[in-house]
């Protein structure tokens, strides 16, 4: 996927949580509305039930009307006319918020219009939010007799009765907040990993440039006469000739290598003995170890060693491994191990080397990953080998994995199906 596309599909995601956040904020705050409509009307049912209740005691049966008042949001007033004893406002109040189901704790008083004073503060606990936060009663003057009530915990009341909306708020804005989190970080290593193919890109270009300069410079130089009739300048051109070829080829190797993707492998599979690859490796890299004062041993014990794999391929997993652990052994004691397996073959390459600490292991295939060692670095590599067993490893249906111990040496354990085209060797 392009770059410009991913900023496109992150910019439309985010717009899309920012709009998802807002309808819900805007249900949120709807239902907190309805919520607070319903209290109200609960508290002035049950309020009116009261009043009704005392005008009834002394025999009033007149019509009324707008007795509830609601001064506040959380205040209000109830005109009984009489003046209830505190007996009967207590009984009846408590009976009337529990019938209309108001399950939080409020404080009340009856107002003596007469003497305009404020008698009987009582705090009625009720439900489970039932702390008195200490809020003073109003004391609101009027020419009749009346009992204010005053819900101080109402607030906390309405968003505990919301209990499943705020929690499903909290849980989107969770979500949302880890799924937006996930694209930004997908976004960055999108663009990491673009600089670092910019990056090889332009370097590789770099390098060849003048490498193809200082490859066709020394021909010419070469085919110069004066050069050719002095031996010991001729001798400085093939050398330059030969480093160029070199790092033309390590170069090559890095662009190579970094460029690999699990989608651009071309992969000319047959069947291919494992026995036979091994062996040739063995010999490939005799000279190689036995010039560190170390040698191989051969152990291939699998009685069917015939894999489907690219034979190109499997030799330089084969070869990579072996390379390792040559150099990065002091005196390398290199065994090659093949066994049967359920249903494939064990291919196994252990050294006598320094080993790998456990804390690298996961890093271990990545692409230009080095056991960090300061800044000595004695065994020179790009950190590109292990990243290509697994690459091919995996792209032959196998398995690659890693046993070491540091100080103890490192062992590459792979795992191949068998083959499924046939028990004969197709690649030689
Ligand atoms: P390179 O060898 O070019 O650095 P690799 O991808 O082959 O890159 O290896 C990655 C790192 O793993 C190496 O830099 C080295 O630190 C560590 N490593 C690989 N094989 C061995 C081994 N046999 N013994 C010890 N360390 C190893």
């Amino acid at each position: 996927m392009k770059s410009s596309t991913l900023r496109t599909i992150v910019i439309g995601v985010t717009v899309l949580i920012v709009l998802i956040m807002g309808i819900q904020l805007y249900w949120v705050s709807k239902t907190y509305m309805l919520e607070e409509k319903e209290f109200n009307i609960k508290v002035n049912s049950a309020l009116r039930s009261v009043v009704e209740a005392i005008r009834f005691s002394h025999k009033d049966t007149a019509p009324f009307a707008g007795v509830i008042t609601q001064t506040g949001p959380d205040y209000f007033i109830a005109d009984t006319k009489y003046l209830p004893d505190s007996t009967q406002a207590d009984f009846l109040l408590k009976k009337a918020i529990e019938e209309y189901n108001i399950f939080t704790s409020f404080k009340y008083g009856i107002y003596h219009a007469a003497t305009g004073t404020m008698g009987h503060h009582i705090y009625v606990r009720s439900g489970q939010l039932g702390g008195d936060p200490g809020t003073p009663l109003p004391r609101i003057r009027r020419p009749y007799n009346y009992i204010g009530v005053l819900f101080p915990n109402r607030e906390r009341f309405i968003i505990h009765q919301m209990g499943f909306w705020i929690f499903s708020t909290i849980f989107l804005l969770l979500v949302i907040t880890g799924f937006g989190i996930s694209i930004f970080k997908l976004f960055r290593q999108k663009q990491l990993s673009e600089i670092q193919k910019d990056f090889i890109n332009n370097m590789t270009h770099e390098f060849r440039t003048p490498i193809a300069t200082i490859q066709l410079s020394t021909e010419v130089l070469k085919n110069n006469r004066a050069i050719q009739d002095s031996q010991r300048l001729f001798q400085y051109a093939n050398i330059i000739e030969d480093e160029a070829n070199h790092l033309e080829n390590q170069v090559d190797r890095v662009l190579q290598v970094a460029r690999l993707e699990n989608r651009s492998l071309h992969l000319e599979k047959k069947p291919v003995d494992v026995h036979r690859l091994i062996r040739q490796t063995a010999r490939d890299f005799d000279h190689n170890i036995r010039s560190k004062g170390g040698h191989f041993s051969l152990d291939l014990q699998a009685t069917r060693s015939v894999i489907t794999a690219d034979p190109l391929h499997f030799t330089n997993i084969l070869f990579n491994l072996a390379d390792n652990a040559i150099k990065y052994s002091p005196v390398p004691e290199v065994v090659l191990t093949t066994r049967d397996e359920k249903e494939g073959i064990l291919v196994s390459v252990s050294d006598n080397g320094p080993g790998i600490p456990d804390k690298y292991r996961k890093f271990l295939f990545t692409k230009f990953f080095r056991v960090p060692t300061g800044n000595l670095h004695e065994v020179k590599g790009f950190g590109l080998g292990l990243h290509y067993v697994k690459l091919y490893t995996k792209s032959f249906n196998g398995e690659v994995r890693l046993k070491s111990e540091p100080g103890k040496g490192s062992t590459f354990i792979l795992h191949f199906p068998h083959s499924s085209a046939g028990e004969t060797d197709q690649s030689s």
